[in-house]
């Protein structure tokens, strides 16, 4: 999160270059190019399919997990897509490992069904990462990696907006899933620390990023914007923009997490961006103290769309960006004004119709080109398809905050 370009988008960016003919394995097959190691590590994912179809599963995607050795690393989780030039492999731990199949070797089939590591095996590992410079501090759903002796300041405001989300969609009529896996934070001391880190993660930052999440790795990744001298009360303190970015980016990834959107399914970005937006305002993430709709408005988000209303927004933008993700690029902070605006007016008006929309960006498949005609075409079947009255009412709604 940042003051103009909250997030990153480098998973998707990364699945687009290589989107193949998914599960077509025999017919990529060109045995004159291929080393036959590729053609038996294909054959073994293919064969934890067949056997998932001979016992009469209905399940949608295959569930079963393979080992592999990579270079010098071994991985474990469920290969969620696959072709003759990569392997898409959700890794136990969380995250999404890539390889071409001729990278893999001593591979084997381990499990008939996919299961996360165990905190404590994620735990070991992060201290493995993180040496004895940072604490790790665990709670119901979360490990979080934080500077020394500050447990107090970090831990527990994850796991609470972890609950408010779940709160928040469980009466909106929605079964969140629980996490396959621990969610892991890290909170680094300083923003030098947190940007090294960031390359690393091969993460493509603007210079103003406070803390990101990423679908890749599935961790959230923030430095402690008061250099360690702020105080974790919001009122007196400098910590609110501390607990601005948490909100922000945990809400992205509890979302990701608990089926509210699906990991590289490509859900448009306004709608995630909107939704993190929304729980920023204090009568979202804390609706039970806060319950008036002026508590519901992202404040800082309304002075922005105001003037960008006024002056830089085009006719008919919405339908552009609902269409496409291109504006977030031309006019950055446009886009996440209007797509916090348009979630807000979405949640407050249709709430029911916003719900079903969410409910169909989830169902889509992964690792699929979500084209701008079929997202026109979503947002029509929930929404109706007469955009300059949906605009005209929208604009009127957001001229009278
Ligand atoms: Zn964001």
């Amino acid at each position: 999160m940042a003051s103009s370009d909250p997030c990153e988008d480098v998973c998707f960016r990364y699945f687009s270059s290589t989107r193949l003919a998914t599960r077509k394995i025999l017919g990529c097959l060109d045995p004159s190019s291929y080393l036959i190691r590729i053609l038996w590590f294909l054959l073994l994912i293919a064969w934890g399919v067949i056997c998932l179809s001979v016992q009469g599963s209905s399940a949608a995607e295959p569930n079963f997990m393979i080992r592999a050795r990579i270079g010098q690393k071994l991985v474990e989780g469920q290969p969620l897509n696959w072709s003759a030039q990569m392997v898409y492999l959700l890794s136990r731990d969380g995250q999404l490992v890539t390889f071409a199949p001729d990278e893999a070797s001593d591979y084997e089939k381990t499990a008939p069904k996919f299961s996360g590591y165990s905190t404590a095996k994620m735990r070991a590992g992060l201290y493995k990462e993180f040496g004895g410079d940072y604490e790790i501090s665990g709670t119901r759903h979360y490990l979080v990696v934080h500077p020394k002796g500050q447990k107090d300041l970090w831990a527990d405001r994850f796991e609470s907006l972890y609950r408010s989300f779940v709160h928040y969609f469980i009466v909106r009529g929605f079964q969140p899933q629980e996490p396959k896996f621990p969610l892991i934070a890290i909170v680094f001391r300083t923003q030098g620390e947190y940007q090294r880190y960031a390359i690393k993660e091969k993460s493509y930052l603007g210079a103003n990023t406070l803390g990101h999440y990423s679908p890749r790795t599935n961790r959230i990744v923030l430095y402690d914007s008061t250099g360690g001298r702020g105080t974790s009360n919001l009122e007196t303190g400098d910590w609110s923009q501390n607990a601005d970015t948490i909100i922000h980016e945990a809400t992205h990834q509890t979302a990701f997490n608990t089926g509210i959107h699906t990991r590289f399914s490509g859900v448009p970005r306004w709608l995630s961006e909107g939704l993190a937006m929304m729980f920023e305002a204090r009568g979202v993430w804390d609706s039970r103290s806060y319950t008036r709709e002026s508590d519901r408005i992202n404040v800082d988000r309304l002075k922005e769309f105001k003037p960008y209303a006024a002056k830089r927004r085009k006719p008919g933008s919405l339908k552009q960006l609902i269409a496409r993700d291109q504006l977030f690029r031309r006019d950055s902070s446009g886009a996440y004004a209007e797509s916090w605006a348009l979630s807000h007016y979405l949640c407050e008006t249709r709430p029911q119709k916003y719900s079903e929309y969410l409910a169909r960006t989830a169902a889509r498949p992964i690792f699929e080109n979500y084209t701008a005609k079929q997202r026109i075409e979503d947002f029509e079947t929930t929404f109706g398809d007469d955009w300059k009255m949906f605009e005209a009412q929208f604009l009127r709604y957001m001229g009278k905050l």
